[in-house]
């Protein structure tokens, strides 16, 4: 399994950092988990198949975690270089089924039917998700009101992403025992938001959960100057980084 950060910012624009998008190769596979503002373009630029994917995952529908869904929607129906016909799947949380009939009246239905490639468009639900020998399942998160939380298991293997979400138990079932749990860390201890992951909030569900890798990542911009990595190595003995744009993990 290998996994690219393509955008570790927030709604805040930074040269540094795109909205939120992962990419999850595995056996041939090409799984993305949100597709935020920047990340189709971060894609471009590290020379990764945008063509190739098989499946988004959709945490929320903030636009810094769906908008750059649209634009690639269209790159693949309007690139000159290739031609799609393998399906396509986009999974998100109970009501973006209606997001994406909303998204085709402002955009044309090509964006819900193109005609090029089978598109489906599924809403999360109790059964998990199964792509190859990855099984895919979602954890309802204490953020938006449909906000959820990824977990994927893959032979011995546990990945999981909390999209955006504040402290609860939901969190730490979620990234139990992952061997790399991707948790937002969005602002300082001393201005938590609720909604949202502080540093050391971030540490307290590592430990509590006995994650093996904890990557830090949903920063805005105050967390440039914060010591993430000290302060969460305070409560969280394994390994813990601060993501960047571009950076690919091993797994
Ligand atoms: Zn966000
Ligand atoms: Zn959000």
């Amino acid at each position: 399994m290998k996994l690219t950060i393509l955008g570790s910012g927030t709604c805040v624009p930074t040269p540094q950092r795109s909205c939120s998008g992962y990419l999850l190769q595995l056996d041939g596979q090409h799984i993305l988990f949100d597709i935020g503002f920047g990340a189709l373009r971060r894609m471009a630029e590290a020379d990764l198949p945008y063509q190739d994917i098989d499946l988004v995952f959709i945490s929320h529908t903030h636009p810094d975690h769906v908008a750059d869904l649209v634009p690639l929607l269209m790159a693949l129906k309007y690139h000159t270089e290739f031609k799609r016909t393998k399906k396509l799947t986009v999974i998100g949380p109970p009501g973006f089924r209606n997001f994406m009939d909303d998204a085709a009246v402002l955009f044309g239905d090509w964006i819900v039917s193109p005609e090029q490639y089978p598109l489906a468009i599924k809403e999360i639900s109790r059964r998990p998700v199964r792509a190859g020998k990855a099984t895919i399942r979602a954890y309802p998160m204490a953020h938006d009101r449909n906000a959820v939380g990824y977990r994927l298991e893959y032979v011995d293997k546990v990945f999981a992403y909390s999209g955006d979400t504040g402290p609860c138990d939901a969190v730490i079932k979620l990234v139990r025992n992952a061997d790399v749990a991707l948790l937002e860390c969005s602002f300082p201890d001393d201005q938590a938001m609720a909604g949202h992951l502080t540093p050391k909030e971030a540490g307290r569900i590592a430990q509590d959960a006995r994650c093996k890798k904890l990557l830090l990542t949903h920063f805005y911009p105050m967390m440039e100057h914060v010591p993430v990595e000290k302060i969460v190595g305070d409560i969280y003995p394994g390994l813990v980084e601060r993501v960047h744009d571009l950076n690919v993990y091993d797994m």
